[in-house]
């Protein structure tokens, strides 16, 4: 099944949600989908020229259309904001301020906040520019922004671009932006078996970032979900299981805080979490977040029958909305830390880095995993 980019609210996103379906169905689960609206939208053309000089300019997620001529302003701070004018012109925002992404509004801030990032963009909304370029870190520049609800037409340019546009300051650019919008759906695909009131739950995302193929962030993790779905066939359990299906994890997760209302987790035993996995040059990292020592010691014994696994810390994905909460989480990545703006969120992100046989391993590990928390309930 080949699917390739898969944004949430993408029609390839509800595809993608349909063959996961049917995959648990198979496999004997009861499934639903929990469905939330989300926009789908695409970028037809970015195109940013700062005197005489055209660059490879990234529309940032969700940004509007635009065709203009403007002056450019470089801002890094607060301060720059308060201090420069801005209002139609073309602000660059560059700097530490975009070494990581801007939340959008609509994200809940009682998972992650960052305080001097909303104050910044409150103001440069107020302060209303007529468009954005902001500067990347990384080796493929990837959207700074990837809010919904801001109307400011925006790019993102290589960092060595970026220096460029900083150093012509006070000139004209252009900047040309075609995108398209509609208002459309995403879901959580849901597969539960058995009736006890205790559960474990196990997931994995299934959309990308836009233009990403994302065979690792997440086409592997899926495989895994899936895999482990035949794999439990087999087996009786205690608790029940339920496997989730995330739409929506590379845009501000917007099914996540939505599943836990619906689905309180009072009886939940643990949630494991499976989110870019199965790089051939990279050993799988599982990260442990509110599990008492001894079961850590159990479950590192397991391991050594399903491969190289190392301890580490990877908090950002849809476990994250567990451990807060006080339950036993565990997470499985790739131990490379240098993989964002490389491969991960990138068009580089393709099958070939994949090593299927650990896709295999991991799903393995994690149905012992859960018949360990099964013993233990
Ligand atoms: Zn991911």
């Amino acid at each position: 099944m080949e699917i390739g980019p898969r944004p949430a609210g993408s029609l390839a996103n509800r595809s993608a949600a349909g063959y996961i379906a049917g995959e648990m169905e198979q496999a004997g689960y009861k499934v639903v989908s929990q469905e939330y609206s989300c926009p789908d939208w695409q970028a037809l053309c970015g195109e940013l020229t700062v005197a005489g000089k055209k660059m490879r300019a990234v529309v940032n997620t969700y940004s509007p259309s635009c065709d203009i001529e403007a002056e450019l302003v470089p801002v890094s701070s607060v301060e720059d904001l308060k201090g420069l004018k801005i209002t139609g012109k073309i602000a660059v925002v560059y700097g530490e301020i975009t070494r990581t992404g801007f939340m959008p509004k609509n994200f809940d801030r009682r998972y992650y906040a960052d305080v001097d990032k909303d104050w910044f963009m409150e103001l440069m909304e107020q302060s209303k520019p007529s468009a954005v370029v902001t500067v990347s870190h990384y080796d493929v520049p990837i959207p700074v922004f990837e809010d919904s609800e801001l109307n400011i037409p925006s790019v993102t340019v290589h960092r060595d671009d970026g220096m460029f546009v900083v150093e012509n300051a006070g000139a004209t650019a252009t900047l040309k932006i075609v995108s398209e919008r509609r208002e459309s759906n995403g879901s959580n695909v849901i597969g539960r078996r058995g009736n006890s009131a205790k559960k474990i739950l196990v997931c994995a995302h299934y959309d990308t970032k836009p233009g990403t193929p994302g065979a690792m962030d997440n086409g592997a993790g899926i495989s895994a979900l899936l895999l482990l779905a035949r794999y439990l066939k087999e087996v009786e359990t205690e608790l029940a299981i339920e496997l989730v299906a995330y739409g929506g994890e590379d845009s501000w997760f917007p099914g996540d805080a939505l599943y836990i209302e619906e689905y309180p987790p009072d009886n939940l035993v643990a949630a494991i979490n499976i989110d870019g996995i199965g790089m051939k040059d990279a050993k799988t990292m599982i990260a442990f977040f509110g599990c008492p020592e001894k079961l850590v010691n159990q479950i590192i014994d397991v391991t050594r029958d399903y491969g190289e696994y190392v301890q580490g810390s990877f908090v950002e994905s849809d476990h994250s909305f567990f451990w807060p909460l006080g339950i036993p989480t565990l997470a499985f990545t790739s131990m490379c830390m240098d993989l964002l703006g490389g491969v991960t969120h990138t068009e580089n992100d393709t099958m070939d880095l994949l090593d299927t046989r650990k896709i295999e391993q991991t799903a393995g590990l994690v149905r012992e995993i859960v018949m360990i928390f099964d013993k233990q309930s």
